[in-house]
């Protein structure tokens, strides 16, 4: 069986359109399959046309998160309730078009245990996006101490080998394009063009973003850690220059001078504190150990009712 899980939040405009692609497009590939939607505590008429729609649909399955997660939170509940031999990861604002999916199950079929959509081109109505994902990449590969495949999203396929290495991962910030190269398994990349979202606006906070971002970059990368060395070492250095430059010149009560070196080295240290607290932050959102989702109920055709309740936990260590 080959699952497809998607995650929506205040996705009512788009619910039925999403559906029928992704139904014309599983139909079309001939096996059997299964979509999880993992309605992430939306405040519109999303779960109720999602239920409706399982009413009719036995490839349906809605899982009910117990209030707004965030994307990943979301992701995770549908990564771990899908029951495939394959899972596909994909939006539901069809900007991962749903036709890319038979070539997936092709590479899948054909050996490869990762498949990872990279786009080839964007198509993104806010512009200021654009520019934030290109500061964003170039960061991250100049940063990164393990290579990331850039211009990669969630949108791909796991089999379940892949899938369960991935979810006894022991973390809790999970940066998946990251995760899903670091796992390893034979990887097939297939290009595509991201569209535009076909309906409502982004559901992505801008604050939501940058700590996707941060997450991305501290889990992959200890270089951040290292700049205290490298801002400190050039700024020892300045500040010597200085007073060597003022004792010779005989003006060393400079009152300007002061002040500026002053300001110079406050900012090199509430920078290098603020890079700390990051890393720090997440370490402790690693030790509290609490679910990344719970989920309130779990709707398939036949309801398995352990289903209800239970939390999406990073592995036990
Ligand atoms: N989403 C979610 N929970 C949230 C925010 C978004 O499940 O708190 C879903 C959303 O419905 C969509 C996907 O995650 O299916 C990606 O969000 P969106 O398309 O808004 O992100 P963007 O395209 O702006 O990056
Ligand atoms: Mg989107």
């Amino acid at each position: 069986m080959i699952s497809v899980a998607i995650p929506v939040y205040n996705e009512e405009e788009l619910v039925h359109l999403l559906h029928s692609r992704v139904s014309d497009v599983m139909n079309g590939i001939g096996e059997n399959w299964e979509v999880v939607y993992v309605n992430d505590g939306s405040k519109d008429a999303t779960l109720k046309l999602l239920l409706e729609l399982q009413a009719k649909d036995p490839h349906i399955v809605v899982v009910d998160l117990s209030r707004n997660w965030g994307h990943m939170g979301a992701l995770s509940a549908g990564m771990q309730t899908a029951r495939g031999d394959a899972v596909v990861l994909m939006d539901g604002d069809l900007q991962d078009p749903p036709e890319v999916i038979p070539e997936m199950v092709r590479a899948w079929r054909n050996g490869a245990k990762v498949v990872s959509a990279v786009r080839r081109k964007r198509e993104e109505s806010r512009k200021y996006l654009l520019v934030l994902f290109a500061l964003f990449y170039r960061i991250l590969g100049a940063l990164s101490d393990f290579p990331i495949p850039l211009n990669s999203g969630i949108f791909g396929l796991m089999d379940r080998q892949a899938l369960d290495s991935f979810l006894a991962l022991r973390e809790y910030n999970r940066y998946l394009p990251g995760l899903r190269a670091w796992i390893g398994y034979p990887t097939t990349i297939v290009s595509y063009d991201r569209k535009d979202r076909a309906a409502g606006d982004g559901k992505l906070s801008f604050v939501s973003r940058i700590k996707y971002a941060l997450d991305a970059i501290t889990s992959f990368s200890y270089k951040p850690l290292r700049l205290s060395f490298a801002l400190g070492i050039p700024a020892i250095c300045l500040a010597l220059i200085t007073a060597l430059a003022l004792a010779v010149s005989g003006n060393l009560t400079g009152t300007a001078a002061i002040l500026a070196s002053v300001f110079f080295m406050g900012g090199v240290q509430l920078f290098c504190v603020g890079v700390l607290a990051e890393y720090i932050g997440r370490i402790y959102d690693e030790v509290r150990r609490r679910p990344i989702s719970l989920i309130n109920a779990v709707h398939r055709a036949q309801e398995v009712p352990s289903e209800a309740g239970q939390e999406v936990l990073p592995a036990a260590a």
